[in-house]
């Protein structure tokens, strides 16, 4: 996504206000983590300072498998982030700018990439189709969300169990 700032850096506005669909990102990384496309994003850019501020809104679908019972499910996520955009001056020793700037070249700004960081940075480490999932039976695989198996786990118990007597005894 690029947002040309040419026309804003020379106008009296103090806001630039931008609203997109990203219909793809040519990444595996995204793919593996099932993000449905496309991914809506909106923001505004403000002039403070002679400084641009960004505001960035954006929305997305994607799929998992929940961790514990191994159901698709679909989840919608949104981020909302803020930043500062420079200018691109070419030299790296910014060393004191935090990971908040976003530069960009010849009054272009290209957003994919942060864009990108965004959607990650707002996936879950862990993917469950809901906090209570049951999960599925350790010995027979079934579904505990949806069904009562007659497995007895108790044994699973009683080891742990014996495991927490050895360590108080010691
Ligand atoms: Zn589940
Ligand atoms: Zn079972």
């Amino acid at each position: 996504m690029l947002i040309n700032l040419t026309k804003f850096v020379d106008s009296s506005k103090s806001v630039l206000k931008f609203s997109d669909e990203i219909n793809r990102i040519d990444d595996p990384i995204l793919e593996d983590y099932g993000i449905i496309f496309p991914v809506k994003v909106s923001g505004e850019i403000y002039k403070v300072d002679g400084e641009f501020q960004l505001y960035l809104n954006g929305d997305f679908t994607y799929t998992s498998q929940c961790d514990r019972c191994l159901i698709e499910t679909k989840k919608d996520m949104s981020f909302k982030s803020t930043g500062k955009l420079k200018k691109d001056s070419g030299n790296a020793n910014d060393s004191e700018e935090s990971d908040e700037v976003i530069y960009y070249n010849d009054d272009e700004l290209d957003l994919r990439e942060y864009i990108w960081n965004q959607i990650v940075s707002s996936l879950p480490m862990k993917n469950l189709c809901s906090d209570e999932c049951k999960g599925l039976c350790p010995k027979c695989g079934a579904d505990l969300n949806k069904e009562k198996c007659q497995c007895d786990t108790s044994n699973v118990d009683l080891r742990f169990e014996k495991l927490r007597e050895l360590s108080l005894n010691d």
